[in-house]
């Protein structure tokens, strides 16, 4: 058990059983090509484990994003023939989401999955915040248990949550302030500093009453981001910023436009891309100082070069406290990844919108429903 949630060790005697395993093999696919397996890879230990038990074992994930209905744009074809190589002997169903029951949740879907299984094992974290047929049904008919990869997430950010070494520091950014201030809202109930970068922080900078140029913006959000701010725990916004002048354009170069260090207060037609370089360093120096650093968002355009430098000092520090440092959040991970520290952080979570979620609530309805499968 982990934080109440059944492990692989809890099924029992797996010896001649058929086990389901949902998984996320939602891999990047170009031109039927899988251009990166690690999220196959990620799930070999939970498979080689159940088949090392004597199990028949029946993989099932979701590919892309297709309507409910077969789709050839989103054949599992390739899939299953890269694992055919790397775990030789695992079934793989198709596409989940071919069926509209997936989505929906509907009995019929959930009752054709748990057929001819004897045990159902959820190793698919980055979908666990989902109520889908694969996710939420089969603990309601089968012995449930969380694979290794979930479990690993579950102990990593319930784990933080819970007993966090101190000072707990969480790193914010990316581009949506909206879709992350219910986050940090939670993230202020137990970290003890939030350090905004990226294009979040202009929201912010904007409730201190700065001017903030064409920076990316969120009027509707700038009372919350104000409210936010009066609170007592110290919220870190950047004191300088690298901006583009007018006339330039994000990953053209070539069109021009000057690219400038400023303060916090722009002039109209200047886009704040990057926090700058102070702003880094004093980024770096909360981070070095930290018991524990979550990083979620970058801290500017990373994906064009002129404006890395804030997102590579953040990763830079990362690897370098001695800190309990997780990242989480798709952007953030590629970030680790380009930076070349993500073997350097003691953990990179596997699901985006997933790993938020479980922070910002303590739960998810995959976990839940693993829980309450215990009960049968
Ligand atoms: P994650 O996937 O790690 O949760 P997000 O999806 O929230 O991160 O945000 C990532 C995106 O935010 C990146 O593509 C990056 O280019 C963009 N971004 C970061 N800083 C800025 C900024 N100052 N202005 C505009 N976009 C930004
Ligand atoms: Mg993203």
């Amino acid at each position: 058990m982990i934080f109440g949630v059944p492990e692989l060790e809890d099924l029992g005697d797996l010896d001649g059983k058929s086990v389901l395993v949902r998984v996320d093999f939602n891999v990047p696919i170009n031109h039927g090509e899988i251009s990166d397996d690690l999220r196959i890879r990620a799930a070999l230990p939970t498979l080689r484990w159940l088949q090392k038990q004597g199990a028949s074992v029946t993989a099932c994930s979701h590919l892309g994003r297709p309507k409910g209905t077969p789709d050839p744009r989103y054949s599992i074809a390739p899939v299953r023939a890269r694992l055919a190589e790397l775990a030789p002997g695992v079934e793989l169903l198709d596409n989940l989401r071919f069926d509209p029951g997936e989505e929906s949740n509907s009995d019929a879907m959930v009752a054709s999955l748990v057929d001819g299984h004897d045990a159902y094992v959820n190793d698919a974290f980055g979908a666990s915040h989902r109520a889908h047929a694969s996710i939420v049904g089969p603990p309601q008919h089968l012995p449930s248990a969380a694979g290794r990869l979930l479990a690993k997430e579950i102990g990593v950010l319930l784990g933080l949550r819970d007993q966090p070494r101190r000072p707990f520091v969480a790193v914010m950014g990316g581009a949506k302030v909206s879709d992350k201030l219910t986050v940090i809202e939670a993230l202020l109930e137990v970290v003890d500093a939030i350090v905004v970068g990226g294009g979040m922080a202009f929201t912010f900078l904007k409730a201190q009453g700065h001017s903030v140029g064409s920076s990316l913006l969120e009027e509707d959000m700038i009372d919350t981001c104000a409210r936010l701010l009066e609170q007592p725990k110290p919220i870190h916004l950047p004191t300088d910023v690298t901006a583009l002048g007018p006339g330039g354009k994000l990953f053209e170069p070539e069109a021009g436009g000057e690219v400038r260090q400023a303060g916090v207060d722009l002039p109209d037609g200047w886009m704040g891309v990057d926090i700058g370089p102070g702003t880094a360093a004093a980024f770096g120096d909360v981070i070095m100082d930290a018991g524990t650093a979550l990083w979620n968002g970058p801290m500017g355009v990373f994906e064009d070069p002129r404006f890395a430098a804030g997102t590579n000092a953040v990763a830079q520090a990362f690897a370098e406290t001695r800190a309990f440092t997780v990242v989480g959040g798709g952007d953030s991970a590629a970030a680790a990844n380009q930076f070349g520290v993500d073997d350097r952080v003691d953990h990179v979570s596997t699901g985006g919108g997933a790993s938020l979620e479980l922070l910002e609530q303590g739960d998810l309805p995959g976990l839940e429903a693993l829980r309450s499968s215990a009960d049968h």
